[in-house]
């Protein structure tokens, strides 16, 4: 077993340790996820080396499960996403992430006229490319690229 590994499953008893996360977009799968907020014990790691992503980081949440639904949110920014899921200290489940098909407050709609960006009314988007990450804008219809999503969630 490699060192990076042990640092990966051994800390936490019960909980979620979410790995190969961007390094860059660390903080911001800690918004999605709304772990700012969150009372349960938490520990990160980031600028760990890692063959595929270059730096990648790594989370670990205790005594916490999440729903699909909700890890699939981080898809957007962190698409190589792991989830191992500990019960006693032992990996139960192992799962990936998935750009779901309609994002919910997630993002910004990347036209300034949009009422979303006007007014206090929540982004929603029907995801029309999950290879190439285009999302359609379900008020204003207006496509909103890869390069220019900007997570608000
Ligand atoms: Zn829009």
């Amino acid at each position: 077993m490699s060192t990076e590994k042990q640092l990966m499953v051994s800390a936490i008893k019960d909980g979620t340790v979410i790995d190969h996360i961007p390094a860059e977009n660390l903080f911001k799968v800690i918004k999605i996820l709304h772990l700012d907020t969150c009372t349960n014990q938490i520990t990160f790691g980031t600028n760990l080396e890692s063959k595929r992503l270059g730096f990648k980081a790594i989370v670990k949440i205790s005594d916490k499960f999440f729903e699909e639904e909700e890890t699939n949110k981080i898809a957007l920014i962190a698409p190589h996403a792991k989830l191992n899921i500990i019960k006693n200290y032992e990996v139960i489940e192992k799962r990936e992430v998935y750009i779901p098909d309609n994002l919910i407050g997630i993002c910004k709609c990347a036209n300034p006229k949009c009422v979303t960006n006007v007014e206090n009314v929540k982004t929603k988007f029907i995801v029309e490319d999950k290879k190439n990450l285009s999302l359609r804008c379900h008020y204003c219809e207006k496509l909103t690229e890869k390069e220019q999503i900007v997570v608000i969630a």
